[in-house]
């Protein structure tokens, strides 16, 4: 018997486990997809919120603020690209004014730390690619960004490491409650624990309705982005936001833990988890973008995406225990700030599995820390003694983002081993640069195969179903 079984692997279901894994408890997380991090974890802005937006007093804004802290922290410890770049909101009339005034106001009212209204010289220098037009605007230190996948999997890594357990290509069908306890019905059979958390994204109402009377509804509202290759990243030091008004939220324009620049993105409702990029979406993006940057280029755009939010008939997130079915617990209606949300969130989701009887006692395994070699960023010296250490090393086979077989056949070695061609990716950064993976694709399906013993044409693109190799056109001689 299970502990805790956690539906969903996105930064909301890692992030509990690992905060569980301080904690000699049995958790076991479940994800239907072949890696953790792949639903809006994966496309979104990648922004950490500074906590002015969310209305004082709710969830949303106790969670932000808290977990803007707890993310730079653990990015720290766990070794996740991420950083402090500050954000401003940036006002383009003099009509605008009060809306950044209120903006500051709920900051204050949410004790977010270092926030200041800035005039028009000092928002220049501080981004000298901003339009004249802008005129002044909320100026918040702690905002920044993050690798949003590489937050998901390095907790989901350490948490395995530390004892916890990722069942992938699992998909939850059903659960029920059978003396005390639950019995999570997968398509890889059946799990039972004494408490299950639901943080399933855009199908946490599926999964709440399996147990529960019904709640709340979630609307999916898709969100389009330009990723720009990164000699453009210079056109934006901190995060850009337009100022919110009758018209919506604008659109930002800002640079990625990754080193390029985001442009994005846009609001609109669809069916399920949609995530097709519309010409008309994108032009809405590039037309709202250029007011903030006129400067940017979109031919040196690298790529397209979209990400789908869980947006609920709630006015706030859903997190604590059912009152129906005691045990139960949801993780809901987590949008946008919630990839920021997600460690203070999973924080207090332990506290209340604690009160609900949850034994928590110290894990002498927890991972604390963890250090990943990136060749890209090493000087000379650590790049001789990567390569002394192991020759993988020598061997580059992205040539966009300078990466290496040994970082690689690493991250294969690593609990949680990716096992598609984007997984890779979102673990090592092969094929995020300009070519996409043009050239290093066939060799990084090559290493998979190899290091994990699985035939080339079982190697997906990224979901199941998504493959690449589809047969054989010429036998080797
Ligand atoms: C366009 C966009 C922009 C955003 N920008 C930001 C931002 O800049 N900053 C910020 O803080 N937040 C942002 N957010 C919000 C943030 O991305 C989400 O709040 C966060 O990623 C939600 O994480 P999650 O774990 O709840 O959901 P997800 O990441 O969607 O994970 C849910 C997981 O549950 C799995 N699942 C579903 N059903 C089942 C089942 N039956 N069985 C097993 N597994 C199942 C799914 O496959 C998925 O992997 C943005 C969101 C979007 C879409």
């Amino acid at each position: 018997m299970e502990d805790v079984v956690i539906i969903g692997g996105g930064v909301c279901g890692c992030s509990l486990l690992y905060a569980l894994s301080r904690y000699k408890v049995r958790a076991v997380l479940v994800e239907k997809e072949n890696d953790v991090g792949d639903g809006a974890s994966k496309a979104n802005s990648g922004i950490v919120h500074a906590g002015y937006d969310p209305e004082p007093n709710t969830l949303m804004a106790k969670y932000n603020v808290e977990g803007n802290r707890l993310m730079y922290e653990l990015c720290g410890a766990l070794d996740v690209p991420c950083k402090k770049t500050g954000s401003v909101v940036v006002g383009f009339s003099e009509g605008e004014r009060k809306n950044i005034q209120e903006l500051y106001d709920r900051g204050i009212a949410n004790k977010v730390p270092g926030l200041k209204i800035i005039e028009q010289d000092e928002l220049r220098r501080l981004e000298p690619h901003l339009s004249k037009t802008a005129l002044f605007a909320l100026y918040a230190e702690t905002g920044g960004v993050v690798s949003p996948w590489e937050f998901a999997s390095a907790q989901a890594e350490a948490a395995v490491t530390g004892g916890g357990e990722v069942q992938l290509d699992t998909e939850v069908r059903g659960i029920r409650k059978e003396a005390g306890h639950f019995v999570v019905e997968t398509n890889r059979g059946n799990i039972e624990a004494r408490f299950v958390v639901n943080a399933a994204g855009v199908y946490s109402d599926v999964i709440s309705r399996m147990i529960e009377p019904l709640h709340f509804t979630i609307h999916h509202k898709r969100g389009q982005y330009y990723l720009m290759d990164p000699v453009t990243s210079s056109l934006a030091n901190t995060v850009i936001f337009q100022c919110p008004n009758e018209k919506g939220k604008g659109i930002l324009v800002a640079p990625t833990a990754h080193g390029n620049l985001i442009v994005g993105p846009d609001s609109e409702t669809v069916k399920g988890d949609n995530r097709a990029n519309t010409a008309a979406g994108l032009a809405f993006v590039r037309e709202m973008a250029l007011k903030s940057v006129p400067e940017i280029n979109f031919s040196q755009s690298i790529r397209n995406f979209s990400g789908v939010r869980a947006d609920s008939d709630m006015k706030d997130f859903l997190v604590g225990e059912s009152k129906d079915v005691p045990g139960f617990f949801n993780i809901a209606g987590i949008k946008s700030p919630g990839l920021t949300s997600s460690p203070a969130i999973a924080l207090d989701v332990v506290r209340m599995l604690g009160e609900a009887g949850l034994v928590l006692d110290a894990n002498p395994k927890f991972v604390a820390t963890r250090r990943v070699k990136r060749f890209k960023h090493m000087n000379a010296e650590e790049r001789r003694k990567a390569v002394a250490e192991n020759p993988l090393y020598a061997t580059i086979i992205c040539r966009c983002e300078t990466v290496t077989e040994g970082e690689i056949v690493d991250a294969l070695k690593r609990p949680l081993p990716p096992r598609s061609l984007d997984a890779v990716k979102r673990r090592c950064s092969s094929g995020m640069g300009r070519c996409q993976g043009g050239f290093c694709g066939p060799r990084v399906l090559e290493i998979i195969s190899r290091e994990l013993g699985i035939p080339v044409g079982d190697i997906p693109q990224d979901r199941a179903g998504m493959y690449i190799v589809s047969g054989v056109t010429k036998e080797p001689k």
